[in-house]
């Protein structure tokens, strides 16, 4: 199994990393990406890559954070990323968010754009991250000429906003969230990825599944996930754990 979208360089995490991934790879998680969300982020994902087999690592610049200098945070993970080209596998998570006010739509979306050139000259695929803004996104996607392969994380629209990102060619992946008994709208989303078209993630220390509801969220809880979307796409857990494995490795050119 592979969680697709972790941040275990988190403080939250300080005291017993070493056990988490035990505890992962006990579960079966046998690889985890690390997703940058500044440029501090994303060296730390990198040096999670270095210490643990199986870690892999994204460089980029949340949506949310607030950057001083634009170009040279470009320059800085474009150095890391070129200097690690098997342990970063990816450009994220970059995307919009007006949920937060920190940033302006505006600034967002200049990052946004030079990190899909980024995404364009690193050859790699692109990691989503999108709250409050889906119509916009989508907008600002269709108007660019090579869209990077690559997929909307922590999904959190409906099933035409779902339609919408696989017709733009992208991945769906549903976090945690998914599996709670008021997120109807996330379900009916679900109903409309193509098994094929999905991936496993957990985003924690984020939006533990229901079993683990309110708990800090770790990799090894992402089979809990993999359950509920096995049960709701009518397919064995087995079976959703070898396609969408296939599907990532395959997205992220994992070794
Ligand atoms: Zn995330």
């Amino acid at each position: 199994m592979i969680d697709s979208h972790a941040h275990l360089y988190y403080e939250k995490f300080d005291e017993d990393r070493d056990q988490v991934v035990l505890r992962a790879r006990e579960a079966g998680v046998v690889r985890v990406i690390n997703i940058g969300t500044d440029v501090a982020t994303s060296e730390k994902s990198l040096e999670l890559a270095k210490r643990y087999m199986g870690f892999y690592a994204t460089v980029g610049l949340h949506p949310t954070t607030k950057v001083v200098d634009l170009l040279r945070d470009i320059a800085l993970l474009e150095t890391l990323a070129k200097a690690n080209p098997d342990r970063v596998v990816g450009v994220g998570e970059i995307g919009l968010d007006y949920y937060w006010k920190d940033v302006a739509p505006a600034a967002q979306k200049e990052s946004l754009a030079a990190q899909l050139d980024l995404a364009r000259r690193l050859g790699l695929p692109v990691v989503y991250h999108c709250r409050d803004a889906l119509e916009d996104l989508f907008a600002f996607l269709q108007q660019e000429r090579i869209q990077p392969p690559g997929v909307f994380h922590c999904f959190s629209g409906g099933p035409s906003d779902a339609e919408r990102a696989l017709a733009l060619g992208y991945h769906v992946s549903f976090a945690g969230n998914v599996t709670y008994p008021g997120a109807v709208n996330l379900q009916a989303a679900l109903q409309v990825v193509p098994v094929e078209k999905l991936l496993l993630e957990t985003d924690c220390p984020f939006l533990a599944p229901q079993p683990v509801r309110g708990k800090r969220n770790e990799p090894a809880h992402v089979g809990h996930t993999r359950d509920f979307i096995a049960k709701s796409k009518g397919i064995d857990p087995g079976e959703l754990e070898r396609i969408t494995e296939a599907t990532t490795v395959s997205l992220f050119g994992l070794s």
